[in-house]
């Protein structure tokens, strides 16, 4: 279990037992529910997206493991105020950091210090597979949230 709870680091303890950002959105414009069979992680990503395509909130509901919900915890915090665009350039840049495979140069590079620390703390699931599913199931249900064009129920399996 020690490299198990090396994982589990402060960040992701605190994220995961007072998440942010942990309510409904009734005005919410886009809405996902998201789901990870192999741990049991369910979520209901909810978010308010202007017609200039600014993230206007970011709210989830939800029950699963810490690191499912520290993850989408952190991610709604980095997404208010946001651009659609930068958004998507955050799911892509996140994958990268998780599953190890940087590539181009990963939209994580232009994150200020405080979200990339984040991110980082995040993306050492990337050791244990299982639990990067556990950690990208609030990002896919965003990059799929992103991609609905305003059909506000959607759900991702
Ligand atoms: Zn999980």
């Amino acid at each position: 279990m020690d490299s198990l709870r090396s994982l589990y680091q402060d960040l992701i303890l605190d994220h995961g037992r007072r998440p942010r950002n942990f309510r409904a959105l009734p005005d919410a414009n886009h809405e996902v529910q998201g789901h990870n069979p192999l741990c049991g992680d369910r979520l209901t990503l909810s978010l308010n997206i202007s017609d200039s395509d600014i993230i206007e909130d970011a709210a989830f509901q939800g029950s699963g493991c810490a690191i499912s919900v520290a993850s989408a915890s952190m991610m709604t915090e980095m997404l208010k105020g946001k651009t659609v665009d930068e958004a998507r350039a955050l799911v892509s840049g996140f994958h990268a950091l998780c599953t190890a495979a940087p590539s181009e140069p990963s939209a994580i590079n232009s994150l200020d210090k405080k979200e990339k620390t984040r991110l980082e703390a995040l993306s050492g699931v990337r050791h244990y597979p299982v639990r990067v599913k556990c950690a990208m199931l609030a990002w896919r249900a965003l990059e799929a949230a992103l991609n609905n064009n305003g059909e506000k129920n959607v759900k991702t399996e």
